[in-house]
């Protein structure tokens, strides 16, 4: 029996690219996978880990006591790149190397879409006509607008390219700024203040933690332009739902763009269900057949490098 390689992604298991599955049996390794369909139990999560050399995980939690269980971990490699369900700090002391996939390409062309979705009206057109209405009204153009990328990490710098066609200024915010990376997509860099003075559309693209909760709230909302637009496919807790929708029914933003919740699924309690001013997704904005497929190349290799002494293809330390 060789080495362990726990599956436990939910919906991804069976898009676990062959080449993916194939590339760790040829390396001698054993695959145990998570094959119901939805995420495990904690007893069930225990018991598929415990033996396990690496595992490819999904968004369910890796707590402590989660990992207490783990014999033989060395390896964890998030499908996906969002680790805000591992404890970390428990992974670093167990001496566990933690890497991620690449998914920035189609979680910018999601927030593109998204951004591009919102100001033409799109999602509310398509119901107008399908209801055997004809109601025209005038959409916005992207063009001559000022977009604020909040985090100028993979995805913020790629959705930064993709902008370029489309004759915007571009203003971004890190704490941890790339300056170079900024200089060299024509991006200015400036405090998170003047971004929210100064942009006519606002993309979020930062982690959760609990300095950035609710970082979008009545008060930052308060601080943004008239008619602004919100795009947000990075984590729900980025924003106080309640704020937003209030800005949404009271005209002061014009739309928003969400991928994803406070609380998830999102249901017809939320009352950003019933906005319609508001375009929705069900957190999908890497759920493309070629992040899928590289993502899952992505982990093996990552588990094959660390077995052979070196590091996962993108190591968090
Ligand atoms: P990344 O680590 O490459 O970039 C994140 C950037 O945020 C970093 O540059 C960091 O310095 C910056 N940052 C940290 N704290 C900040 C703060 N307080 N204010 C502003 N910036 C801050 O990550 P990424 O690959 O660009 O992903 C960004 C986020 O997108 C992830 O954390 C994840 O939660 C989310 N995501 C969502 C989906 C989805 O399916 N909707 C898919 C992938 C990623």
């Amino acid at each position: 029996m060789g080495l362990k390689v726990a599956l436990m992604t939910r919906h991804h298991a069976a898009l676990i690219c062959e080449e993916a599955r194939n590339l760790l049996m040829d390396a001698g390794f054993e695959i145990i996978s998570n094959d119901t369909g939805r995420i495990l139990n904690r007893e069930e999560q225990k018991e598929l880990i415990e033996d396990a050399y690496a595992i490819i995980a999904g968004t369910e939690k890796y707590d402590a006591d989660i990992l207490s269980v783990c014999r033989n971990l060395k390896v964890v490699t998030r499908f996906g790149v969002g680790t805000d369900n591992f404890d970390l700090d428990a992974m670093k002391k167990m001496g566990v190397q933690v890497g991620v996939i690449a998914n920035h390409n189609a979680v910018a062309e999601f927030a593109l879409t998204l951004i591009l979705a919102s100001m033409k009206n799109l999602t509310r057109y398509d119901a107008i006509v399908r209801e055997g209405k004809w109601g025209r009204f005038p959409m916005r153009e992207l063009s001559q607008k000022t977009v604020g990328i909040v985090g100028f990490g993979r995805i913020g710098r790629r959705l930064a390219e993709l902008l370029a066609g489309f004759d915007v200024e571009i203003l971004a915010y890190d704490p941890y700024m790339n300056a170079a990376a900024a200089a060299e997509r024509k991006v200015a860099s400036v405090s998170l203040d003047e971004l929210l003075v100064r942009s006519d559309v606002i993309s979020l693209h930062l982690p959760s933690t609990a300095e950035t909760h609710h970082m979008i709230n009545a008060k930052t909302i308060d601080k943004m332009k008239d008619g602004a637009y919100l795009i947000n496919t990075s984590r729900g807790s980025l924003v106080d739902e309640n704020a937003l929708c209030e800005a949404l029914v009271a005209g002061k933003l014009s739309g928003a763009g969400l991928d994803v919740y406070e609380k998830e699924p999102v249901t017809k309690e939320n009352p950003l269900f019933s906005q319609e001013n508001d375009v929705l997704a069900p957190h999908v904005s890497a759920l493309s057949y070629e992040t899928n497929y590289n993502g899952g190349i992505i982990c093996a290799k990552s588990i094959i490098q660390v077995r052979d002494g070196g590091k996962p293809l993108y190591p968090l330390w």
